[in-house]
């Protein structure tokens, strides 16, 4: 099953994706990781991707394309894959259907998590997350039981350079303009679902799996 996550910065894609990866056995591609690895590490690719990423704007797409595509053909993908933050516009979208069509495959569905914009403010200023894990933290609605540590690896906790005030308005403008057309452009062939973003975790997980079977079923 091929899968894309859409929805705005502090919708829960990396959360869901998470635990959508686990119940479904797909391989979880994040587009944001793979820069902040990148940037991590010092390589061309990082340093290329950060400005951008400072400034909350796209990177563009010649270079996202290629690492994504390129990601993407992984043997671990071969069972299929849940893409969280890639595509953000309508040229990347074309670009994945065009190299999953070369391989006989295509995105499946594409799952909207809607969460107002109050809401996704609220969320990114408080969020903590794990350095080794990735598990997010939010120092309101879910602190970790013991400040600056993951409560499930162990790992020190910090905060994204890009989740502060500035940079989190423009993330969400960005949002709005480039990615939100994508819900139209998976509507178009029938794929898009969505789902309320906004309750308990394992609540949401509940609404995209069942709402994930139930399309499914009418295949
Ligand atoms: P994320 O972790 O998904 O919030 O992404 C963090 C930042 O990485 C974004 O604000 C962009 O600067 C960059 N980025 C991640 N995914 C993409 C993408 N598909 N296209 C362009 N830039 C991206």
């Amino acid at each position: 099953m091929y899968i894309v996550l859409l929805g705005a910065p502090g919708a829960g894609k990396g959360t869901q994706a998470g635990a959508l990866t686990q119940e479904l056995k797909l391989a979880h591609i994040a587009s944001g990781d793979l820069f902040r690895q990148a940037l991590g590490k010092g390589t061309e690719l990082g340093l290329q991707a950060k400005a951008y990423m400072e400034k909350g704007q796209l990177v563009p797409n010649e270079i996202t394309i290629k690492m994504v595509l390129e990601r993407i053909t992984s043997p671990d993908c071969a069972a299929g894959i849940i893409l969280d933050g890639f595509p953000r516009n309508v040229e990347q979208a074309k670009a994945l259907d065009e190299a999953l069509k070369l391989q006989k495959k295509g995105i499946d569905y594409a799952v909207y998590i809607k969460v107002s914009e109050g809401e996704l403010l609220k969320r990114l200023t408080g969020r903590w997350i794990c350095r080794k894990c990735q598990a997010p933290f939010h120092e309101v609605s879910s602190p970790p039981k013991t400040k600056g540590k993951c409560d499930k690896c162990g790992g020190e906790l910090y905060q994204r350079a890009d989740d502060n005030t500035e940079t989190i308005k423009k993330r969400l403008e960005v949002f709005f303009a480039e990615t939100a057309p994508l819900i139209e452009y998976y509507s178009r062939t029938n794929k898009l679902m969505e789902v309320q973003g906004e309750g308990s975790m394992e609540d949401i997980s509940a609404r995209i799996i069942s709402a994930l079977r139930a399309k499914n079923q009418k295949k």
